[in-house]
Parts: C-alpha cells; sequence; structure tokens
C-alpha cells in the first residue's frame, strides 16, 4: 500500500518542474493524478511556459507507475475552466482527495520600473488562479468531509526578493489565502497549507534570462557556462545548511507527499519552508550605501538622529 492509494490528486502546472515532481511523487505512493497546464505562452513573460509536450511526458510518468492520468490544457486564471475540470475528475475518478496549487510565473522588473500589465499578469496567475483552484476543489472536498489542499507559495511568501514586487506581492496574498481557507474550511475536515519553497531546479529560475538580470549589469556579458554555474552554486549563499546548491524539484514533492498524506492528518493552516535553512539566517544587506549627505548620526543624545536639514 502506497501513502495515498486509493486517492485522487489534481495538480495545477503539472506539466513540469515542481508540479511534474509532485504528480510523480505521487502517483509512485498510489495515487491517480489530474495534471493541468497553460501550456502556451503568457503575455509579456520573457521565459516559456510548459509545453503540451511536456505535459504528455509527465502523464507518461504517471501511467508508468499504472496510475490512472487525466492531463489537460486549463488556464488557471479562467475559472470557469477550473470548475469544468474539477467536476470532470469527480466525475471520472469519483472524488478530488488532494489539490495541489502549484501553476506559478515570475516577472522581474524594480517596482518604479514595473508595468501596470507586469503586474497583473502575475498576480492574475500566481494569487487569483490560487483562489480559483482552491474555489474549483473545496464543494467536492466539503462534500466528502475530506481532503488537502496544497499551496505553493515561496519564501517570498515571508520575505521580500529583489526585482520582484508583483511575485512577492502574490505569493504574500497565497499565504493569506491559506490562512482564511484554512479557516473557514476546517470545520469540515479539508486542510489548507502552504509550502514555501527557495530557489529549485525548475525552468522559472533556470531560465537564462532571469539568471542574466539576476547579476546586473555584468549579466550581459556572462557566457552560457558562467550562467550555468550561477544558476546552480548561486543559491548556496542563500542556503544555511552544508553543501547545498540549487535544490531539486523532487525536494518540494518530498514534503508535498507528507502534507497530502495522512501522517498531517491533524496539520493544517501551516507555512512550510523547503529552503535548506534560509529563513532563519539573519538578514543581511548585501550592498549598503554609504551616503555622507545624510549627514553623521549624532550618538550621544537619546535617539540616533541624522544631521541632515539641521
Ligand atoms: P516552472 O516554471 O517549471 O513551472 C510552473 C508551471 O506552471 C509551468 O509548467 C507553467 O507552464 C505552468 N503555468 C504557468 N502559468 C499557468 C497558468 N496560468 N495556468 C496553468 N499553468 C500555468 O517552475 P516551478 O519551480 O516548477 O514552479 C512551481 C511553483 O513553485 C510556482 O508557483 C513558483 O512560483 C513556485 N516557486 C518556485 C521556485 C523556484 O525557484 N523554482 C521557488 C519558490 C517558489
Amino acid at each position: 500500500m502506497g501513502r495515498l492509494t486509493g486517492r485522487t490528486a489534481l495538480i495545477t502546472g503539472g506539466a513540469r518542474g515542481q508540479g511534474r515532481a509532485i504528480a510523480a511523487k505521487f502517483a509512485s505512493e498510489g495515487a491517480d493524478i489530474v495534471i493541468l497546464d497553460v501550456c502556451g505562452p503568457i503575455e509579456g513573460l520573457d521565459y516559456d511556459m510548459a509545453s503540451k509536450a511536456d505535459l504528455d511526458e509527465t502523464r507518461a510518468l504517471i501511467e508508468r507507475a499504472d496510475r490512472r492520468c487525466l492531463a489537460e490544457v486549463v488556464d488557471v486564471r479562467d475559472e470557469a475552466a477550473m470548475v469544468a475540470v474539477a467536476e470532470r475528475t469527480v466525475n471520472e475518478f469519483g472524488r478530488i482527495d488532494i489539490a495541489v496549487a502549484n501553476a506559478g510565473i515570475h516577472t522581474y522588473s524594480p517596482l518604479v520600473e514595473m508595468s501596470a500589465q507586469a503586474w497583473q499578469v502575475v498576480i492574475d496567475v500566481n494569487l487569483t488562479g490560487v483562489f480559483h483552484t482552491i474555489k474549483a476543489v473545496a464543494p467536492s472536498m466539503i462534500a466528502a468531509r475530506s481532503g488537502s489542499i496544497i499551496l505553493t507559495a515561496s519564501v517570498q511568501g515571508v520575505e521580500g526578493g529583489y526585482g520582484n514586487i508583483s511575485y512577492t506581492a502574490s505569493k504574500h496574498g497565497v499565504v493569506g489565502l491559506m490562512r482564511q481557507a484554512a479557516l473557514e474550511l476546517g470545520p469540515d475536515n479539508v486542510r489548507v497549507n502552504t509550502l514555501l519553497p527557495g530557489p529549485v531546479f525548475a525552468p522559472i529560475t533556470t531560465n537564462p534570462t532571469l539568471q542574466r538580470q539576476l547579476a546586473g549589469e555584468s549579466g550581459r556579458d556572462l557566457t552560457d557556462e558562467q550562467i550555468e554555474h550561477q544558476t546552480v552554486n548561486g543559491p548556496r549563499n542563500w542556503h544555511l545548511l552544508r553543501g547545498r546548491p540549487i535544490l531539486p524539484a523532487s525536494a518540494i514533492a518530498d514534503a508535498a507527499i507528507w502534507l497530502a498524506s495522512d501522517e498531517s492528518q491533524h496539520v493544517t493552516g501551516i507555512t512550510l519552508p523547503v529552503d535548506a535553512g534560509h529563513l532563519v539566517m539573519p538578514g543581511r544587506n548585501p550592498d549598503p550605501i554609504v551616503d555622507d549627505e545624510l549627514g553623521t548620526f549624532d550618538y550621544e543624545g537619546n535617539a540616533l538622529t541624522a544631521n541632515a536639514g539641521q
């Protein structure tokens, strides 16, 4: 018996990356799987979304584990389509025991330069898409008086990130959604929890465009080899645990299966970091600005006051 034998799990953004790793892990533990993915371009993004071939590859992985799989091209921004796929899941598999709201996107831009479009598209996918996912699966879980809903936020659901205003805001929103949904659905025995991944080896992070943006001015001159090295090794500065480069997608699947299974049956409303200890590290400004024009601070008085303007 697997830890999820007899269960059905619906996973958004399931064509590749963490969604695929979660789908494969859940199938290996006995679950039938529904995977959804947009499988096409999203306006204004400078990296590619998954393809239909990616979705088919994930489906093949699940079927190789001898589990049933429904694979659908669905955009989480489309509420009616999300409700329809949830209904189809119940019709075909009889139930939805687990939902993983994993689909997410990223745009990189400083706050003052971020366009309204770049802001909105991230909020629509990362926040409203998660709301649609919860809303689509909740009715059948409430009726069954059982369910585990797992929302993929990020460590940026609880702290800031560089060049990330819409992403950080959306992921903080996901943590808020989780708390409110856990509160409302708990009396019907439906659990809602959040995963907070640190940097994970998947295209949202490994795409060379983002890696060049993260490298700032020098990013333009980096060779492909240097970009690859930075992608894998850059997160070492982010991690506390010994010897950890960027984390594999399987690290998130290993945490997701605990939240999906009965082993966490008494757990709801939590944020679970999978971040190699990042969040316990003391904050550090990597590039503090020395500004003499602000004046010097007065250390004699009760308060530290700058001389500027005096
Ligand atoms: P990824 O880019 O490989 O996967 C995201 C998947 O979501 C893709 O298959 C994409 O096609 C799909 N998707 C995007 N928009 C969609 C939409 N509107 N409707 C349906 N599907 C859509 O990256 P990943 O790391 O596997 O991302 C999974 C989740 O983890 C995301 O929510 C991401 O924000 C979060 N996350 C990732 C990292 C990381 O470093 N990789 C860190 C923290 C959190």
